[in-house]
């Protein structure tokens, strides 16, 4: 069921409610686009189920607000005017036709495609996943050099990778790590972030104490970067 949440001086704010075999209802907002699922138990009334999203409001609103701001990708036209983001920053996208090379830049404020022939949003979009990939290609070996060093171990592949459910993944017999190419449209903290954890899970496979103090130890912020890609619960 989808529910909506009037809002002052915004758009309403859709929401889908799941009825579930739980206790006590709870509110996650998925970034980047801000989706709010709310899980209520089978047998709370509709009316209560209402009544807790509307005494949350003040809440979903500032965290929708805050999780949608790196997404709206979903919905990209690759239009010239259009924002994207890269590294974490705000661009606004500018489309040249007719050049004699295709080609991607970037300015203090624009990413600029010039495309040989018309550019269609294929086309474009295309552009703009290949230099995001070639962006990780440089980035991403540097990184891993430094954390192997600080880490004392090896690994002997990254990939970039289009993913629709993960960050990053780690095979730990093959020592491999694969990125997902979304990365590149968010802060350097948070590329570095999904590195250190996937290297982590070469001296820790689980997610337990052991493997978040090597977090710790490696990486203090990793929780504030967490924070930004994981959806928040109340
Ligand atoms: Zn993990």
């Amino acid at each position: 069921m989808i529910y909506k949440l009037q809002a002052k001086d915004r758009d309403n704010i859709p929401m889908e409610i799941i009825r579930k075999p739980i206790k006590n209802i709870y509110i996650r907002i998925y970034p980047p686009d801000g989706r709010v699922v709310v899980s209520a138990p089978l047998k709370m009334p509709a009316k209560a189920v209402k009544s807790f999203i509307n005494s949350k409001k003040a809440w979903i609103e500032r965290q929708h607000t805050k999780l949608s701001k790196i997404g709206e990708r979903s919905l990209k036209t690759y239009n010239d005017g259009e924002s994207h983001y890269y590294r974490g920053k705000k661009y606004t996208l500018r489309v040249v036709n007719g050049k004699s090379v295709s080609d991607v830049s970037v300015t203090e404020d624009e990413i600029i495609i010039c495309c040989r022939s018309a550019c269609t949003a294929e086309k474009t979009k295309a552009l703009l996943e290949w230099w995001y990939r070639e962006r990780l290609k440089e980035k991403v070996p540097l990184l891993v050099a430094k954390w192997e060093k600080r880490m004392g171990l090896r690994v002997s592949e990254t990939r970039i990778k289009r993913m629709k459910t993960r960050w990053g993944t780690c095979n730990i017999a093959r020592k491999r790590i694969w990125l997902n190419l979304e990365l590149a449209k968010y802060d350097d903290l948070i590329l570095e972030y999904i590195i250190v954890h996937e290297m982590v899970h070469l001296l820790e496979r689980k997610h337990n104490e052991r493997f978040y103090s090597y977090m710790n130890k490696y990486l203090p912020a990793w929780r504030e970067a967490k924070e930004q890609l994981q959806p928040v619960i109340m």
